[in-house]
């Protein structure tokens, strides 16, 4: 994926800000590698989701290993923190990533094939005010960003104990509409029945409506579980949605499942999903430490920003353009701006060798604050005019004390 000069300003922005909120929580930064063994993504990500079926970037190398391009990001970190031998640090753990991921699927508006995802993970944390807390990150980061038209949606998938039991019931539901279901779905029904909750088609989201809910089998632990999570986060302001619809029909994620969605930006409309998995931390050999996470999708939240009419930063405009005239000028210019730069303040002068014209109509399009024009007279003076590019007073300035002007 491309993204031009005019548009990575308001890729830093979202950056710096989740990284700002993420720090306000004790999250540390995590990088891991761009690509893993495929059996890592098999299992971790899980073997029956499309995101394993259909959607990974799959090569092998030349000794005929077979690799993936990540295609998220909580795999590869509990990966690293197992081999790095970092499950006995003080829990919990918080750590956050900014990685781009890869899938194939049909790229359109607020999906493409490779895209970014701001992600946090936490382990070692089992108790309900470590979910409330992972999601109020989000929600922070979320609202730092200006994002007005979002709701949160939450859900509780169970545990092994009480999702047998559940996972019997939604069979029997949907056996009673095997034809009427989407050939993804029907084979869905055999592997991964949870899966068919958030199938897309309409009709069987249709279906989906009137399935049983896991919700209503929670065993005594979850539902007490959730429910302390719906206090906690109506005690921190932060309202919410039950929508049982959420899933992630794998073993290893339990309990709390949530969804931040937002308003006008169209079909793909889940700007952050995440939930808790306290099995896969053991699923990929390491101890059983408890983990919750997110990923937020940058594109969608930047789709999100706009449609709430977030003003995009711009990309920033030289403080002084110096234009210098012969040989002598350039000198004085390249060790004056080396001057600013050094003080902090962005400045330029010629490079390329233009013409007096043709560098002033240049300082005017990178909109350069003020200019100063040097040349043979100017050198041998130790004056010039610096000019104020935005209609103000032009002023006789000392050549050798241009960088005291400047803060
Ligand atoms: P979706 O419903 O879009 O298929 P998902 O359940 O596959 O989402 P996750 O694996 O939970 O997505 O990824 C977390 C977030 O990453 C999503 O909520 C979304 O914002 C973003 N995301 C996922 N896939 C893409 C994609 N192909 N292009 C852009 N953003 C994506
Ligand atoms: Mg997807």
């Amino acid at each position: 994926m491309d993204i031009l000069p005019e548009e990575t300003p308001l890729w830093q922005y979202i950056e710096r800000t989740a990284r700002e909120v993420a720090a306000k929580y004790g999250y540390d930064e995590i990088r891991t590698p761009t690509f893993e063994p495929t059996e890592l993504f098999a299992r971790g990500v899980g073997d029956t989701t499309d995101v394993v079926q259909k959607e990974m970037y799959t090569f092998e190398d030349r000794e005929h290993r077979s690799f993936t391009l990540r295609p998220e990001g909580t795999a590869s970190v509990v990966r690293a923190l197992i081999e790095n031998g970092r499950c006995s640090d003080a829990m919990p753990l918080k750590l956050y990533y900014l990685i781009s991921c890869f899938r194939y699927e049909k790229p359109q508006a607020g999906r493409s094939r490779e895209f970014f995802q701001f992600g946090t993970e936490m382990f070692g944390a089992a108790a309900p005010s470590s979910d409330a807390t992972v999601i109020a990150l989000a929600a922070d980061i979320i609202k730092a960003l200006g994002i007005k038209d979002v709701v949160l949606h939450i859900n509780s998938i169970g545990c092994p104990d009480c999702r047998p039991k559940y996972r019997e019931a939604l069979v029997e539901y949907f056996s009673q509409h095997t034809d009427e279901l989407c050939d993804s779905c029907r084979e869905r029904l055999k592997t991964n029945p949870l899966r068919v909750l958030d199938c897309k088609s309409p009709i069987c989201s249709g279906i989906a409506k009137d399935a049983p809910k896991t919700i209503e089998h929670l065993c005594d632990g979850c539902h007490d579980h959730f429910e302390s999570l719906k206090e906690y986060l109506t005690a921190m302001g932060i309202d919410y949605e039950i929508d049982t619809h959420i899933v992630r029909g794998l073993d290893y994620y339990t309990r709390t499942v949530f969804e931040f969605i937002a308003g006008g930006i169209g079909a793909q409309s889940t700007v952050c999903g995440g939930g808790r998995y306290d099995g896969l931390m053991s699923q990929l050999g390491g101890p059983a430490l408890p983990g919750i996470g997110f990923a937020m999708g940058i594109t969608r939240l930047i789709l999100a920003m706009k449609a709430s009419g977030v003003e995009i930063p711009e990309k920033s405009a030289p403080a002084v353009y110096i234009a210098p005239m012969g040989p002598a000028a350039a000198k004085y210019a390249l060790s004056e701006v080396s001057k600013l730069r050094d003080k902090g303040v962005y400045a330029e002068c010629d490079i390329v060798g233009r013409s007096l014209k043709a560098q002033m109509k240049y300082a005017d399009k990178i909109g350069a604050k003020y200019t100063l024009v040097v040349g043979d007279n100017e050198l041998e003076v130790g004056r010039a005019t610096l000019k104020d590019m935005t209609g103000g007073e032009n002023k006789e300035v000392a050549l050798d004390s241009l960088s005291d002007l400047f803060e």
